[in-house]
């Protein structure tokens, strides 16, 4: 790394790391046991979260350079906030690996097919649904014409990294482009309405995995809700956030707010673990900007996983059936460790007759799906997925369930991967119960039940 770089590096972290969440850290250690990267390298300090915080310090405080080694050890980072939870000093990990993040990469030498790569997909992509439709009908248009087949046949993807040569045959069946662009703006509840919500579609939720945002409304409906859908609303900004763009992420979360603000609804649901993890951080975000902090800090109060508004309405102690079937849960780590919920998903999935639920070991710790680390950072993403699937593989279980979609690609890809593709699916929580819905309510047609 050369001088000059090293000097921009230390002197935007002088300008963008919170110092006194820095001091927070006492050292203990207590958060190394549950650190992924810690345990995957042979418990080497410097891809622990103490060790990754003495070295933002370090490079602070400019005792330390920003070396490469520097570098590597943010990079290495899952973002996965294990670590938050079980620390008695309370550090908010995720918001200094954030701002390191955007110390290092703001401005940085970038190669130009990678300022061209990021500038395409976090300027025009993520952040314009449009062209999020665009770009998604045309994975469609591969998978529905022989192009996919035939791209197969020839072994192109061999030409691809690992990972993304399985991750193509994981995808979901792409909705077509008519589907995507007509989407619902109101629904009214099919039950005696019990609250008035507002759902957040998401951006990748709303195209490739389109059909469990229905799932997702569907559900609400059948719980007593009725559901307003802003149009004006966008991608959450998370991708941006953790790699470094906070100013990117700053825009999009103006954008949220402004769409969902004077709403009356109770509450903002969500669907992706990984985007509502972001949304209640919000009032972080823009804790600096007088005009947004108070109508972030209204935002953030709002935000609810479909889990958790489910169980408040009794939902559970519908009737929810399935044929015989072993299941397992894979937390998605911003849902837990970010909003929370954990118990919620559980109590749901344990509800639903025929089904033995079975805790999977080391359930909380993260799939190495991270946004986009199972691409950038495959080799130890792989190393996490493999140890997962030994530990989902025990259960026994015919279903992974997850509540995240990095979450379930990264499961489909561990199944494909250990050849149980045969035996063993992953599906997201809300399809599953849907499944278990329709399944008893058609079990139960012609009785006395009234679904
Ligand atoms: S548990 Fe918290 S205070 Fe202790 S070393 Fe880890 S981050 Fe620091
Ligand atoms: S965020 Fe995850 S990978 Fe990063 S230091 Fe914390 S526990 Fe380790």
């Amino acid at each position: 790394m050369e001088q000059v770089e090293k000097e921009r590096i230390q002197s935007a972290f002088k300008e963008k790391m919170d110092y006194d969440e820095l001091m927070n850290c006492t050292r203990c250690g207590f958060c190394l046991p549950s650190c992924p990267t810690y345990i995957e390298t042979g418990n080497n300090e410097v891809h622990s979260p103490r060790g990754r915080i003495a070295l933002m310090k370090g490079v602070v405080d400019g005792v330390i350079e920003p070396s490469e080694e520097v570098k590597n050890s943010i990079d290495v980072c899952l973002g996965c906030r294990a670590c938050e939870p079980v620390c008695p000093s309370g550090v908010k990990f995720g918001r200094l690996l954030e701002q390191a993040r955007d110390a290092i990469y703001q401005e940085n030498e970038q190669t130009i097919s990678e300022k061209m790569l990021r500038k395409t997909f976090f300027n025009h992509i993520f952040p314009k649904q449009k062209n999020m439709i665009n770009l998604t009908s045309l994975l469609g248009i591969y998978q529905r014409t022989g192009i996919q087949t035939f791209t197969r046949k020839l072994g192109i993807m061999k030409f691809f990294p690992d990972p993304m040569e399985t991750m193509e045959k994981v995808l979901p069946d792409i909705p077509r482009k008519k589907q995507m662009k007509k989407r619902p703006k109101h629904l009214n509840s099919v039950k005696e309405k019990k609250k008035k919500v507002a759902f957040f579609s998401g951006c990748l939720m709303d195209t490739i995995f389109m059909r469990t945002n229905d799932a997702t409304t569907n559900l609400l409906q059948y719980a007593g809700c009725e559901i307003v859908i802003p149009e004006t609303q966008g991608c959450c900004g998370a991708l941006h956030g953790h790699s470094g763009e906070a100013e990117k992420a700053r825009v999009m979360a103006k954008k949220n707010i402004q769409a969902f603000e004077g709403m009356d609804v109770d509450y903002i649901i969500t669907n992706a673990g990984g985007c509502g993890g972001f949304l209640v951080d919000y009032d972080y975000l823009l804790k600096d900007d007088p005009e947004w902090k108070e109508r972030a800090e209204k935002f953030v109060a709002k935000i609810k996983d479909i889990t958790s508004i489910l169980i408040d309405l009794d939902f559970h102690k519908q009737p929810l059936k399935l044929p015989h079937r072993i299941i397992t849960y894979q937390d998605s780590c911003h849902l837990r460790n970010g909003q929370k919920t954990f118990m919620e998903p559980r109590y749901l999935l344990e509800s639903i007759e025929g089904v033995n639920y079975v805790e999977m070991k080391d359930a909380n710790r993260c799939c190495g799906s991270a946004g986009i680390y199972n691409i950038v950072q495959s080799e130890m993403s792989m190393q996490i997925l493999d140890h997962k699937m030994t530990e989902a593989i025990k259960t026994e279980a015919k279903t992974i369930v997850t509540s995240n979609p990095g979450c379930l690609l990264q499961m489909k890809l561990g199944i494909k991967r250990e050849g149980c593709s045969d035996t063993m699916d992953a599906v997201h929580i809300v399809d599953l119960l849907l499944e278990a819905y329709e399944y008893a309510k058609n079990q139960n047609k012609g009785t006395a039940f009234n679904l």
